[in-house]
Formats: structure tokens, C-alpha cells, sequence
């Protein structure tokens, strides 16, 4: 039974109340037949005749976007579908796992720290990393982070300066985009498939403007919420390779599938051209602000510096909590108690899009993640639309500041991780909106 659990726990099998135990095929199109859910017919492909982009800086500050975002989200009975983390669960068991972390990570608190972050922890990430996606670690070439948003800050300013240009899929993580503009990298952001980005686009971008790295997040990608195939991942590595440009790889979703996704890139590399990134803001808390990063060969003492001279280190009580977490079990019980949930979340949010939507509204299907992204008609009026649900208390995010122009077609990206009565509601009101500005 343990056992059972283990491969349940990883998304390999399922149990079937009075029949036992079933292995996931969550790669067919089936498995929303399983859930009670025709395959949505609508589901998006994207739009493929959007054009790449080479982004100029547009304006509204990503200080301004999170703001407005963290202050609305704090209202009493708002229904938010822009957050990007996973409604909090199981306090009592962070006191409990709190308690033992502090007293096991005893006096190490009264001191400095090492800047790669402690030694257990990186380990347990090392283990992780290889029982869950198949990648060679060693602690050595970990480093922990506040959150892969330091990862991600420290990679790009080690690999880039002002000038360079740098490759992004689009519509992409807004927060990457932030980082690059400030560092006065010039971007270009090549249209998402339903595979990952063109490649077609890619290898033409490689070769007439040699950037110098590829941002990707090839699983379960922000805000589409679609996986990279395995054989796109291959593709994408050999490119990177024939032209010498490095790949950032943010897996800030890994864990939240409800299939077993292909390996990352990373575990393909032989030349240390990847660097990966993941944390544990998604599945456990973005509060603890812990994250991580892979770095093999030269790099790794590189960005260890780097680390050293930005914040000497992560707090070492969220590293022992993060540890804690791991060591005790509750991590992996956790992570298959927030898919099963999330699983279902996704599934009634998809149903509600299909009773409320109007016609000309398509969205994706993702296979986990938080997130489903919805492609809207051409000139529908997003601004009105946004005020008019947050009139009603429904906090709604919009596909713009996801593209690296902030142009791109219009969209929303609705986080699925609500209360089912939440999604009930706020899907049924915004399908009410969505019909009567698109049918105007
Ligand atoms: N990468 C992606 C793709 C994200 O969506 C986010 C947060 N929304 C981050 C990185 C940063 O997350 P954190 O710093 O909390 O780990």
C-alpha cells in the first residue's frame, strides 16, 4: 500500500475506490472522459498566425501590476482567479513541522550561513530532483534561493548585459520579462504552440540575431499552462547547442501535474549550456520564499558568488522548514492531497467555461499547473471587461502584460485553485460579462 502510494503520490497511478489501483495514461485526450468532461472542442491552439515580437518596454511597471494585484486580492469576498500560488492549506502542520525544524537546525541560526544554502536541504532537492524527473544531481551543483525569482534575476544577470538580445516564448512569465527589460536586454518573444515555442521561428531568430539565451518554462508554462513535448525539448537543446546560446529552464510549476511530464531539458544537457530552476512557492508556500537552482560546471561557482554578494544567503529557517517538509514525509502527501484537489478545481473550472463561455471564446487544456488561458476575439474591450468583474467582486488577470510588448491578442489567465463554489460563481458571472461585451 505504501508503495501504492509512492506511484500515486508521482501522478503514475490512480486509485479506483472497491477496484484498486490503475495506471495514469494522462497523455490521451481520454483521461477528461475519465473526469466526467468531454474534451472541449474549443480547446485553443494558440494563435498561430501571431507574429514574433521584438519588444519594446510598454509601460505599466511590474511594481504597479503587483500592487494593484496584492491590494484587490485582499478585499473581503473577492473571487480571484489572477493569483499564481495555491490557496493555503494545513497550517497546523506548518507549526508542528515549524517547531521541529527549529529545534533541529539548532544553532546554525546564530550565525552566518553558507551562500549555496545548507548542505541537507540541497540534498533532499538533489534526491528529489532525481526520484521525480530523472536528473543526475549533486547537492554540489544546487544553489538555494529566495524563490526562483532570484534564480532567475541572478541567471540572467550572469549570462546577460545591456544590449544582448534574449529569446522568451510568447506569451511568457511577466516577471521574466520585468527582470530582462530592466537589465536593458532586448527581447524577442517567439509564439507558443501547442508543443512549445516555433521552432521553425527559433532557429531564424538564432541565426540572425545570436541571443544569447533562451528563457523557457517547459512545464506546464505561465500562463498557458502548456508542456513542452519531449521531442520540441530535444530539438530545442540541439539548437541551443548548433548556435551556442544558453537555456534558462523555470520548472515553477513542477509538481502540480496531474501526468507525468516528459524530462527536463536539463537532464539532456552534456555541455552545461542549461541552468534549471524550480521552487516551492506553487506547491507549498510563496511565503517561504525558497527556491532553487541547477547549475553545472563553470557556472556554478559563478552564481554561488553572485548569490554571496546579492543577500549572503536564504533564511535559514525557511531552509529548515523546507527541509522539514521533505524529510517528514508531508511533502510528498501534500503534493498528491493539492493535485487531487487541483485536479478536480481544473476539471470544474473547464466545465463551467463550457456551460457559460460564448462561442468565440477559446481556452487551453492544461494537464496541471494553476492556470487556464483564455484567447478572447480580437478587439474585445479587456479594460471594460476587468472593471465591470471586479465591480461584481471578481478579480480577473489579463494576457497583456504576459507578452513582451504587452500587444499579443487578447486573453485572460484564471487560476483553477478555488473553492468549487468560487469557481461556480465567478465563471457563470464572467460568461455573463464575456456575452455581453463580445455580443454588443
Ligand atoms: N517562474 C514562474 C514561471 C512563475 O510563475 C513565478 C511566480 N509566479 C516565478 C518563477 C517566481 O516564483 P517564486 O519566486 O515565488 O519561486
Amino acid at each position: 500500500i505504501e508503495a501504492y502510494g509512492v506511484l500515486e503520490a508521482d501522478g503514475l497511478v490512480f486509485a479506483r475506490q472497491g477496484a484498486g489501483y490503475f495506471v495514469n495514461n494522462f497523455a490521451s485526450a481520454s483521461n477528461f472522459a475519465n473526469h466526467g468532461i468531454a474534451t472541449p472542442e474549443r480547446s485553443s491552439t494558440l494563435d498561430p498566425a501571431q507574429e514574433v515580437v521584438i519588444a519594446k518596454k510598454w509601460g505599466e511597471s511590474f511594481l504597479d501590476q503587483y500592487m494593484t494585484s496584492l491590494q484587490a486580492q485582499q478585499e473581503p469576498d473577492m473571487i480571484d482567479f489572477t493569483s499564481g500560488f495555491p490557496r493555503p492549506s494545513g497550517l497546523e502542520d506548518l507549526a508542528k513541522i515549524a517547531r521541529r525544524a527549529m529545534t533541529q537546525v539548532g544553532d546554525v541560526l546564530f550565525s552566518y550561513d553558507f551562500p549555496q544554502g545548507q548542505f541537507t536541504l540541497r540534498k533532499q532537492v538533489a534526491q528529489m530532483l532525481a526520484w521525480k524527473l530523472g536528473l543526475e544531481v549533486s547537492a554540489d551543483d544546487l544553489i538555494i534561493t529566495n524563490g526562483s525569482k532570484q534564480a532567475l534575476s541572478l541567471a540572467l544577470q550572469y549570462h546577460l548585459r545591456a544590449g544582448d538580445w534574449a529569446i522568451v516564448e510568447s506569451p511568457t512569465y511577466h516577471g521574466a520579462i520585468a527582470l530582462l527589460e530592466n537589465l536593458g536586454v532586448r527581447i524577442i518573444g517567439i509564439p507558443m504552440c501547442k508543443d512549445g515555442m516555433n521552432l521553425e521561428l527559433l532557429e531564424k531568430y538564432l541565426h540572425s540575431h545570436r541571443p544569447k539565451l533562451i528563457y523557457t518554462i517547459s512545464t506546464l508554462h505561465n500562463p498557458t499552462g502548456i508542456t513542452t513535448s519531449q521531442a520540441h525539448r530535444r530539438e530545442l537543446l540541439s539548437l541551443a547547442e548548433k548556435y551556442h546560446c544558453h537555456i534558462l529552464e523555470d520548472n515553477a510549476y513542477e509538481g502540480l501535474n496531474f501526468a507525468p511530464s516528459p524530462a527536463p531539458i536539463k537532464a539532456l544537457d552534456r555541455s552545461d549550456l542549461v541552468t534549471y530552476v524550480g521552487t516551492f512557492s506553487k506547491t507549498l508556500m510563496p511565503g517561504l520564499r525558497v527556491g532553487y537552482m541547477l547549475a553545472t560546471g563553470k557556472h556554478y561557482q559563478a552564481l554561488v558568488e553572485q548569490k554571496l554578494l546579492h543577500d549572503l544567503h536564504v533564511s535559514t529557517v525557511a531552509q529548515a522548514i523546507a527541509s522539514e517538509y521533505l524529510a517528514s514525509g508531508h511533502y510528498r502527501r501534500h503534493l498528491n492531497h493539492l493535485r487531487t484537489i487541483n485536479h478536480q478545481r481544473h476539471d470544474a473550472m473547464l466545465q463551467a467555461m463550457e456551460c457559460n463561455f460564448p462561442d468565440s471564446v477559446r481556452w487551453t487544456v492544461p494537464q496541471g499547473g494553476l492556470f487556464i488561458w483564455v484567447q478572447l476575439p480580437d478587439r474585445t474591450p479587456m479594460a471594460a471587461i476587468r472593471q465591470a468583474a471586479a465591480e461584481q467582486k471578481v478579480l480577473i488577470g489579463c494576457g497583456k502584460p504576459f507578452f513582451p510588448d504587452g500587444q499579443g491578442y487578447p486573453a485572460l489567465r484564471l487560476n483553477f485553485s478555488q473553492s468549487l463554489e468560487n469557481i461556480d460563481r465567478g465563471i457563470a458571472l464572467l460568461g455573463d460579462l464575456l456575452k455581453q461585451f463580445l455580443l454588443r
